[in-house]
């Protein structure tokens, strides 16, 4: 195994856990599609015994994405949300989570709808005010979940504040780093021991699999893991490990290009009159754009934003005859991948969410969402503005 410890993002996108095959020395690392593996005697082998336990394939996902985190150790899942509920599994029943109030969706659900059977407590806070937090914490929180930026409304916490309120009180924090990807956040840097993605979005980019990572570097949360992973059983297939394997050679090129063309939309968004306010992190009129030029940075140190973006029309009517219109965009749910999707919140994946609690968050029925791809800048400006005449 190359030792890709020093070296930077982009080496370690293409190097990191990857070493060429034993057997026949190919360049890529095999899909090991076996279920079990074959003993010398009895307890002598090579570190494979069962399939659910460990795959090759999935220990070089688990190591690449160890790697671009910046933390030791990775648990590969079968879905974001398969790996927020290992997450959970390190709670018993009376302990208390805080939780960030717009977080996903499907999270959402899962703590309320799943985890309150079992007898643990959730409060959601406005995580971008540490006040908040502070304030919601009880004897008996063991965690903080927070989601930063938030979707779609893209509010900040700051993980430094944050993680440092946590362990005064002795509660782990983690963090769902799927808006912006490692290469623009890196929450362990920050304080943060737990980092959750749902792969299917930036690091997998092609939207082809569905998928989800923990990391962290302490080594006795590693064994948790490593226990609930085997216990839980929620393991991604060594295919779709292969394929997101395959995906994070290039994380370092796509993420450059979203924010490139996210600020280019932004520009055209600004300086369209039928346009509202447009909320995105780089912008100077975003309330936490300071924040966001601290907290959001490339391995490089240079402030990114991701390719995110929403933005406020007048009207559901409105922003409907855009949704409609557009060619290049797709009408479309998720996000993360290389090409462009717009979609619209209220009726889409926030449909569930009451109105008038929509409302609160600033989620109107004329707000549109957007994720960039990386598709040539141009056309996708041209798309928008014969989508708005
Ligand atoms: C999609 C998503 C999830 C859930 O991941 P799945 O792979 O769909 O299970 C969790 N958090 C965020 C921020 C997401 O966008």
């Amino acid at each position: 195994m190359k030792n890709t410890e020093k070296m930077s993002f982009a080496t370690k996108a293409i190097h990191a856990g990857q070493s060429p095959d034993s057997d026949a020395g190919a360049i890529m690392t095999p899909i090991y599609q076996t279920s079990t593996y074959v003993q010398a005697s009895p307890g002598v082998h090579k570190g494979y015994e069962y399939g659910r336990t460990a795959n090759p394939t999935r220990k070089a996902l688990e190591a690449n994405l160890a790697a671009l985190e910046n933390g030791k150790y990775g648990f590969a899942f079968s879905s974001g949300m398969a790996a927020t509920s290992t997450i959970m599994g390190l709670l018993k029943q009376g302990d208390h989570v805080i939780v960030t109030n717009n977080v996903y969706g499907g999270t959402y659900r899962y703590f309320e709808q799943v985890m309150t059977k079992y007898g643990l407590q959730f409060t959601y806070v406005d995580t971008s005010e540490i006040q908040n937090v502070q304030s919601a914490i009880q004897a008996n929180t063991k965690m903080v979940f927070v989601e930063t930026p938030t979707n779609p409304m893209l509010k900040l916490t700051d993980l430094q504040e944050l993680a440092s309120v946590c362990k005064q009180n002795s509660a782990l924090l983690a963090v769902d780093n799927t808006f912006l990807s490692p290469y623009f956040q890196r929450p362990l840097e920050l304080g943060a021991d737990i980092v959750v993605h749902s792969t299917t979005k930036y690091i997998n980019g092609h939207s082809d699999v569905i998928g989800g990572i923990v990391v962290v570097d302490d080594e006795k949360l590693a064994e948790r893991f490593g226990f609930l992973q085997n216990s839980v059983g929620a393991v991604p297939a060594p295919f779709d490990c292969w394929l997101v394997l395959r995906a994070t050679k290039t994380l370092h090129l796509r993420m450059q290009q979203h924010n490139r063309n996210a600020l280019g939309v932004v520009k055209f968004l600004v300086e369209h009159s039928e346009v509202g306010e447009v909320i995105y992190p780089g912008l100077t009129t975003h309330p936490q754009h300071e924040l966001a030029c601290k907290q959001q940075l490339d391995p490089f140190g240079h402030p990114g934003f991701g390719g995110m973006i929403s933005f406020k029309m007048e009207s559901f009517e409105q922003a409907k005859s855009v949704l409609e219109k557009v060619q290049v965009f797709s009408l479309a749910e998720s996000l993360g991948g290389v090409e462009s999707l717009i979609g619209h919140p209220a009726s889409m994946t926030h449909a569930s969410v009451p109105k008038s609690e929509r409302e609160k968050f600033g989620l109107t029925d004329g707000l549109v969402r957007i994720s960039v791809g990386v598709e040539f800048i141009d056309d996708l400006i041209n798309d928008l503005k014969q989508a708005f005449s």
